[in-house]
């Protein structure tokens, strides 16, 4: 069952949205080569907690990290720790906070000083899949609209969705229904209506969809060991426009 959201629901979730826009904008400044992932973690941890917040990630399904820190062919749930970045990479980071026993979950892919131009045209054509999935947020469209505008998009610009992860509900939750992958599937369609929350996540490989995980259990890697890159926010379908609960600031650096 898909939970529509009252108004004090919304606004608790726009708060853990707004924790994780926090994050993001401490984060995106810290990002450089030298610096190593459990850092990062440590960073958003205490960013999280100083407002009022939890790290949402920590200890779900027994994950050891605060966010998850996912470099180059590492397509999502990599676990921060010695690793660390290196002039060149790509690093995705997924954060999600919980404030009053309301989630908000999001991810961002970031550049490591200079990168490859495919590096950056991969970072740019995801974040635009995510936008035009957006877009198509809409009460009265279905699901399908949304996932089909990704997919379109992505597979346009000649890279591949990933397949064995999926975005999700969110609410008092952190994955409630349904499912929003972003591809073409067989289950059971869904007419959006305002209220419901969606935590919408494009996962888009230069190369094949497929992916392994690696021995720790989490770590999922492009089996063809080429770039991988993640954007996701966490929205509100309304009567109008969809509203972004994790929006935040890119400042100048
Ligand atoms: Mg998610």
């Amino acid at each position: 069952m898909i939970v529509l959201k009252s108004d004090r629901e919304i606004s608790l979730m726009l708060k853990a949205g707004e924790i994780v826009g926090k994050v993001f904008e401490k984060l995106n400044g810290e990002i450089k080569p030298g610096v190593k992932t459990k850092q990062l973690d440590k960073s958003a941890k205490e960013k999280i907690e100083s407002l009022g917040g939890r790290p949402a990630f920590f200890g779900y399904k027994g994950f050891p990290g605060n966010i998850c820190t996912s470099i180059n062919n590492v397509v999502v749930h990599g676990i921060p720790g010695e690793q660390r970045l290196t002039e060149g990479d790509i690093i995705s980071l997924d954060v999600g906070a919980e404030f009053e026993g309301y989630y908000a979950d999001a991810a961002i892919t970031i550049a490591v000083g200079n990168i490859s131009k495919e590096a950056k045209r991969l970072i740019d054509v995801t974040e635009c899949s995510l936008s035009s999935g957006i877009e198509q947020a809409r009460a009265k469209n279905r699901l399908s609209d949304v996932t089909a505008a990704i997919q379109g998009f992505v597979e346009k610009n000649g890279f591949s969705v990933v397949r064995a992860f999926v975005g999700h509900g969110i609410g008092s939750r952190m994955h409630e229904e349904p499912e929003i992958p972003n591809f073409k599937w067989i289950k059971e369609d869904v007419r959006l209506e305002p209220g419901m929350t969606l935590a919408i996540e494009p996962m888009v490989n230069q190369g094949t969809y497929d992916v392994k995980i690696m021995e720790d259990g989490w770590t999922a890697v492009t089996r063809d060991g080429k770039l991988s890159a993640h954007f996701e926010h966490t929205i509100l379908i309304t009567e109008e426009e969809p509203k972004i609960l994790t929006l935040w600031q890119k400042k100048k650096q």
